[in-house]
């Protein structure tokens, strides 16, 4: 008890400390161009109910539980078996086209994952149970305090994900993996470690959430630098400490607050406030920026490149060598074929973009008459992928759901494809929707997604001390980089 309280004091020190080094560097947070959406009182009212989220999470942990079954146990036939129709089409689009850039990290909100251990941990399921949580409490390791652990998870997944999307039990093992991992980390460490240090799908969407309309900040900052009990991230009697290990007080940036809506019951300065914003401000935030968000943004763009070549394109032989448990009809696996294709998955993942990147950087450096180093360089003007990537995946989803939606009428009424009809659309057939219309939008989004991140290269640039013609000059070598992606997207997409 007495090493908690410690620890207790250590954090309203450094938060403390934190908040004024915030106060002097920024002015996000204030209300330009926002609306606080707890004015409006049923809002209020449900997002300060203990229930909310326990009624969201409690429906996606049944929705979750179902796809684990159907996929360990339910037909091998991916298209007729829920958790590849559920997860990879359904779920997918839910998040990466509504979710994400509408509403942020709402599906962290909702997400079943975390919460067994957390039940475990609160030894309760929605109220606020006084006292220590269950488990051993431990703090993460400090070296990995960052994101590089959900990266290279989400390479992982994405390596296999020839075989995951196509193999119902690939996908039931590795949906169990995940929360079990959960659990087992809720019962070790801290609050969700999982979630805010090893979540593959958490890095992801804390990135593009920078990009959403909907923020989650403090009304006042002055209030929280008064309020030395810290009730947010300790805790109180109406609520738990921020289980994201986020202190409110310091935000600038969607990317870690998981919105579970916590601080709302427990800060009792009434001094927290959800804010419809402009979207993408956080990408206009300096402060923040790091190598391993960085990188999180090569990967998404890099892997959307490439399953849109293996899953939209013409090549048979490319969406044969991604798949671990096929090789040429031969029926059993090719482990070179497959090793090369992982091999080069991580070289364009790892090397190749951001080598190509870097270069563009240094030159863009040199044009614009940049005082700082290459290495912040590349970093700064990583967040150009953000808006790119994001419309890059949003239209590549686009194109698999319009086409393969359909299939999610059939197998809601017979989820493990044994015969079932319990809904009566076990018949519905195959029916594409308005597939004549998916190019234009794909078109659309990348060209929109260009523009932006055209924009945010001179911004990033002004940022970084250059004057307007500096600015403009050095974003010239990152828009032809920016183009040559969106290019690339478009011959994919268009054929
Ligand atoms: S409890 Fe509220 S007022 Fe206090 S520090 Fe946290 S957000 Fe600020
Ligand atoms: S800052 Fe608030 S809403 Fe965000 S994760 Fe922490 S407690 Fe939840």
């Amino acid at each position: 008890m007495t090493a908690f309280r410690k620890s207790e004091d250590r954090f309203v020190v450094s938060a403390s400390a934190l908040q004024e080094r915030a106060e002097v560097r920024t002015t996000n947070g204030n209300t330009n161009g926002r609306f606080d959406l707890l004015q409006i009182r049923p809002i209020r009212w449900l997002l300060h109910q203990r229930a909310f989220q326990w009624v969201l999470t409690t429906a996606t942990l049944f929705f979750f539980l179902l796809a684990i079954l159907t996929g360990l146990f339910g037909t091998p036939a991916g298209n007729k078996n829920f958790s590849i129709i559920f997860v990879w089409i359904v779920w997918w689009a839910l998040v990466i086209i509504v979710l994400v850039p509408f509403a942020g990290r709402f599906w962290c909100t909702m997400c079943p994952i975390p919460i067994p251990g957390e039940w475990a941990q609160r030894r309760s399921f929605i109220g606020k149970r006084p006292g220590k949580l269950l488990g051993l409490g431990k703090k993460w390791p400090r070296r990995l305090r960052n994101i590089w652990l959900q990266n290279f998870a989400f390479l992982g997944v994405a390596i296999l994900s020839g075989v995951l999307l196509t193999r119902p039990q690939a996908t039931g093992l590795v949906l169990l993996l995940f929360v079990v991992a959960a659990f087992a980390l809720s019962l070790i460490f801290e609050r969700r470690a999982f979630c805010r240090y090893l979540c593959p799908v958490g890095g992801f969407i804390g990135l593009y959430s920078m990009a959403a309309p909907v923020e989650l900040r403090v009304r006042d900052r002055d209030v929280c630098r008064t309020h030395t009990e810290k009730t947010c991230y300790l805790g109180s009697a109406e609520g738990y400490g921020c289980p994201w290990l986020v202190f409110p007080g310091a935000l600038e940036r969607n990317t870690y607050c998981g919105l579970c809506t916590e601080c709302l019951k427990t800060c009792d300065r009434n001094n927290i406030v959800v804010n419809l914003r402009p979207p993408g401000s956080d990408l206009l935030v300096q402060k923040g920026r790091r190598l391993d968000e960085a990188f999180k943004g090569f990967i998404m763009v890099a892997c959307a490149m490439i399953y849109s070549a293996v899953f939209l394109g013409p090549w048979g032989w490319l969406k044969d060598m991604a798949n671990p448990a096929t090789s040429s009809g031969q029926g059993m696996a090719s482990p070179t074929r497959y090793l090369a294709y992982a091999g080069a998955f991580l070289a364009i993942n790892l090397l190749v973009l951001p080598g190509l990147f870097y270069a563009t950087t240094w030159l863009a450096k040199r044009l614009g008459g940049l005082k700082t180093t290459p290495r912040k360089m590349f970093i700064e003007y990583a967040y150009t992928l953000v808006p790119l990537g994001l419309l890059a995946w949003i239209a590549f989803s686009l194109a698999f759901v319009f086409v393969n939606g359909s299939y999610a009428f059939a197998v809601i009424s017979d989820p493990f494809g044994w015969g079932w009809d319990l809904f009566g659309t076990k018949g519905f057939p195959w029916t594409p929707f308005v597939p004549q219309v998916v190019q234009y939008l794909q078109t659309g989004l990348l060209a929109g997604g260009l523009v932006t991140a055209v924009y945010l290269a001179y911004r990033i640039g002004r940022q970084n001390g250059a004057d307007h013609a500096g600015a403009l000059r050095a974003a010239m070598p990152i828009t032809v980089f920016l183009t040559t992606v969106t290019l690339v997207f478009l011959r994919l997409y268009l054929g």
